[in-house]
């Protein structure tokens, strides 16, 4: 087996393994593709990763083997990487707050004691066999692939609290973002109004349903919001942009009992005004990862096309390219977002 080691900062080299056999508990999986996402573009310009497994995370492919003990999964099984369902021998399981497993976080950030020693960024990978996700049939290995993306997305939704007729704000159209604008949509917002510097983005953005799309947060979508809502303002901004000014520019839009939900963040959010929020009484929230109940719910509306994710994704690239994928991907604000890698 072949896999991506990161070796310095802006450096990853492929290296060869002996193919993996899985210990009581674990599969392989034979990996069909694995997306590129902003963290993995993070981890290769610092040339450090949270966790080894954590580099290449967004994978998809089919279980070639199955350790002792493994039950509901086998051989030729189509797989997504995702979470168990929650533990309920944890600390927060114990006192019922079962949606904050910290099972399920530990499998999200590569900390479970039955996590590879690297990511999907390879031919194969080991993992937990209770975090391999089955693959709705009629979803394509290509589009499932951004199943992990979409159930971040629909996390987002979930933790905003949307209801129907809410306008949104998406901040950041990047995958996670442009999915979070069209679930946004599904569940029911009268407006959702996009804000990426990328034009191309915004286009993409309108033609996946975005109502309008603005390159900042300018006096004209101050103008459009005022003028779609009475004066009012956004009932939910979504932050997709790990940068503190994009919580910034985003709370300025949030109504006075709105809600703001940073879905990336980066390490700090050091000048979100706290006067802001409490003038408008409005809520600051974070949006991580994601549960068994995201996944099951975005693969729903996968298989139907409802979710169209097919838009989000760029000719795949394969393993050995990954290096320059990195190096003239990192900043691509054109055309679609998502790189997947297909060993
Ligand atoms: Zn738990």
């Amino acid at each position: 087996m072949r896999f991506a080691q990161l070796t310095e900062p802006r450096l990853v080299e492929i290296v060869s393994a002996p193919d993996p056999t899985p210990e009581a508990g674990q599969v392989v999986v034979e990996i069909a593709s694995c997306g590129v996402g902003g963290s993995d573009r993070r981890a290769w310009e610092m040339g450090a990763v949270a966790t080894p497994a954590w580099f290449g995370h967004e994978w998809t492919g089919k279980v070639v083997a199955v350790g002792a003990g493994v039950v509901d999964r086998f051989e030729g099984q189509r797989v997504v990487a995702g979470v168990s369902s929650s533990c309920g021998i944890c600390a927060p399981c114990c006192v019922g707050r079962t949606q904050n497993c910290r099972t399920v976080l530990e499998q999200i950030v590569g900390l479970d004691p039955l996590s590879a020693t690297h990511g999907g960024f390879a031919t194969h990978t080991v993992a937990d066999a209770r975090r391999v996700v089955p693959v709705f049939d009629a979803i394509s290995s290509r589009d499932a692939a951004l199943i992990e993306p979409a159930a971040v997305a629909a996390h987002a939704i979930a933790r905003s609290g949307l209801r129907f007729g809410d306008v949104v704000v998406v901040v950041g159209s990047g995958t996670v973002g442009l999915l979070t604008s069209e679930l946004a949509r599904l569940a029911g917002a009268a407006h959702v109004v996009s804000v990426d510097t990328s034009a191309a983005r915004n286009e993409l953005a309108c033609d996946l349903g975005a109502d309008a799309a603005f390159t900042s947060v300018e006096d004209s979508l101050h103008h459009w919001l005022a003028d779609t809502t009475n004066g009012v303002g956004a009932d939910i901004v979504f932050t997709c942009v790990d940068t503190a000014e994009a919580l910034t520019a985003g709370l300025s839009l949030v109504s006075s009992g709105g809600v703001i939900v940073a879905v990336g963040v980066g390490d700090r959010i050091d000048n979100l005004s706290v006067t802001a929020l409490l003038s408008r009484e409005a809520d600051f929230r974070v949006s991580l990862g994601y549960n068994v109940d995201d996944l099951r719910r975005v693969q729903s509306l996968m298989e139907e096309d409802r979710l169209r994710v097919r838009p989000l994704l760029q000719d795949s690239a394969d393993l050995d390219q990954l290096q320059t994928v990195f190096e003239t991907g990192a900043r691509k604000t054109v055309g679609p977002p998502k790189v997947l890698i297909t060993p």
